[in-house]
């Protein structure tokens, strides 16, 4: 089952398993359960501190990793847990032995804490790369806390139940056999759904900062660090710590690093914040910032921060289409996502929303993946890099309709179908599909803030070149700028600027 470079890892591995490890196998006659019992038969004949026995499990085929001797951790793996999934594999094996999860203190403690029972199911593609990062959280939780379960899925080896469930995007999460979640979600973002955070008063007891970065993307973690270098009190308040990098794949453009996925280098960012002692209140969401005195930041939750300065970096996110049918059938045919649920589609018709470098890219990918791709172009032609298009143009499975205006996403349960008019004749078309992927760029966050933050017709923050805004002692970077090209390593910069800008200020006022 393993290829030899894998083995070779997987090797190395097996070496650090503390305790004795059994692998229960729940398996038939089919063809995955025959490459389920040879991937457990095969990793147990590379450790000593493996075994495998047969079990009667609630899937088959599945297994579930366990401590020899003790009760039943409640991981289990339905599906061959390769391609992105290996990761979780080890992971789960060397955690279930016993070493310990790379999680806070404070995160353990929280999940030691949980009270009733809860049995997660997370639906995989094994080429989604936003899903194991949620079967390892869940793991973590099963391994920690005896009255939690998780199973990961892989829909392809369970496609009956998939179609069943009308599951059209990964990974897609059931607590207690409802849904819970969906997309990427960190361990903190599972445990701030089932167990209480701190109240508004602990937040807004706290004492005014300096400087307060509002976002923990690449430009709100920049500011932050080159905030506290200076010795002053900085805070961070972020929705979702990590911001569009957590969704992204490959990252090959961050000079000086050759090649690394958006999660690791949200790792090293976070453990960079946190050297420098920073305040980091992630999954929290600003609302509404005030000048009296100081400048006030009111969070959803009612709690108000006070700082001498403040900085925002709220980026952006993926721009609505705003038809009718979009909401309606989000995750339900419609998606935004193509590495993460392409797979889902495989030999369906997709259709793909924008002709720009996104949706290009989008499209070439799908249709390695799917029976067929229309791509729609607003405009008379595609905006995509000529070699994109190139690319495209070459492809049998693909049709390019440029001038057509999306009216809306049909469907009953699920999507069935695309309308369109022609812009030059007018003319209403209907494509069927099963599934539309929107590629039509991003939209600054910004909408919480009041007329006193100057923004251009787009929503995006005004800043000089210090990144100051329009109101004093407030900048901004990022995304969420007029800043001309949205970059990691850009908002890095222009994060970097707006805390020298506000370390100026301080000093000056
Ligand atoms: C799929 C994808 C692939 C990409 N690939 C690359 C690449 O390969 N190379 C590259 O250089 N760039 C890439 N980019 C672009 C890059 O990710 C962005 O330019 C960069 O993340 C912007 O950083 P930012 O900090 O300004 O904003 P974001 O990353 O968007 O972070 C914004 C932060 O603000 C928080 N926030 C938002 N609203 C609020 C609120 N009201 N209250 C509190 N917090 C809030 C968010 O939760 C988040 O923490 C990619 C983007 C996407 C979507």
């Amino acid at each position: 089952m393993l290829e030899a470079d894998i083995k070779a890892q997987l090797e190395q591995y097996l070496q650090m398993l503390e305790g004795d490890t059994v692998l229960k196998v729940s398996a038939g006659d089919d063809d995955i359960s025959k490459d389920t019992v040879a991937l457990v038969e095969e990793i147990a004949s590379m450790s000593p501190k493996i075994t495998v026995e047969k079990a009667d499990l609630p899937r088959t085929p599945s297994f579930s990793v366990n401590r020899a001797g003790e009760e039943d951790t409640g991981v289990h793996f339905a599906g061959i847990p390769l391609g992105h999934e290996f990761t979780s594999l080890v992971l789960a094996l060397l955690q279930v032995s016993g070493r310990p999860p790379k999680v806070d203190q404070s995160v353990i403690d929280q999940i030691k804490s949980i009270k009733g029972e809860h049995h997660f199911e997370t639906y995989v593609s094994l080429s989604c790369h936003n899903c194991p990062d949620v079967v390892q959280a869940l793991n973590i939780m099963s391994v920690l806390n005896p009255n939690i379960t998780h199973t990961m899925i892989d829909g392809a080896a369970y496609k009956e139940e998939v179609e069943y469930k009308n599951i059209m995007a990964v990974p897609s999460v059931y607590l207690n056999a409802e849904f819970f979640s969906g997309g990427r979600t960190t361990i903190e973002e599972i445990l701030a759904k089932i167990v209480e955070g701190p109240d508004a008063s602990e937040l807004s007891d706290k004492d005014p900062y300096d400087v307060l970065v509002v976002g923990g993307g690449p430009a709100g973690s920049s500011a932050a660090i080159y905030a506290a270098r200076k010795g002053i009190r900085t805070g961070i308040v972020a929705e979702r710590f990590g911001g569009q990098v957590l969704d992204t794949m490959s990252i090959e453009n961050f000079i000086s690093v050759k090649q690394t996925e958006g999660p690791k280098l949200v790792a090293s960012l976070e453990e960079h914040v946190k050297d420098y002692g920073i305040d980091v209140m992630n999954l929290q969401r600003a609302k509404r910032l005030e000048k009296k005195d100081m400048i006030e930041l009111e969070l959803e939750n009612g709690a108000v921060l006070k700082s001498k300065s403040l900085i925002i970096s709220t980026g952006a996110r993926w721009r609505n289409i705003g038809v009718p049918g979009e909401q309606e059938f989000k995750n339900k045919g419609v998606a935004y996502c193509p590495h993460c649920d392409g797979p889902l589609f495989e030999g369906k018709d997709v259709a793909v929303i924008g002709g720009g470098n996104s949706g290009v890219e989008a499209a070439i990918d799908l249709a390695g993946i799917v029976n067929h791709v229309t791509v729609l172009e607003f405009n008379s032609e595609l905006k995509a890099d000529d070699v994109l298009q190139k690319r495209l143009y070459s492809l049998p499975n693909v049709t390019v309709i440029t001038n057509a205006q999306t009216q809306k996403i049909t469907g009953t349960d699920k999507v069935n179908g695309i309308t369109y008019t022609d812009r030059d004749t007018h003319e209403e078309h209907h494509v069927e599909l099963q599934g539309v992927f929107v590629q039509i760029g991003l939209v600054p966050n910004t909408d919480w803030l009041d007329e006193s933050i100057e923004r251009t017709r787009f929503g995006e923050i005004i800043v000089d070149k210090h990144g100051s805004t329009s109101l004093p002692g407030v900048f901004a970077a990022g995304d969420c700028t007029d800043s001309a090209y949205n970059q990691i390593i850009i908002s890095m910069g222009s994060g970097a600027t707006a805390a020298l800008g506000a370390f100026d200020y301080l000093i000056r006022n």
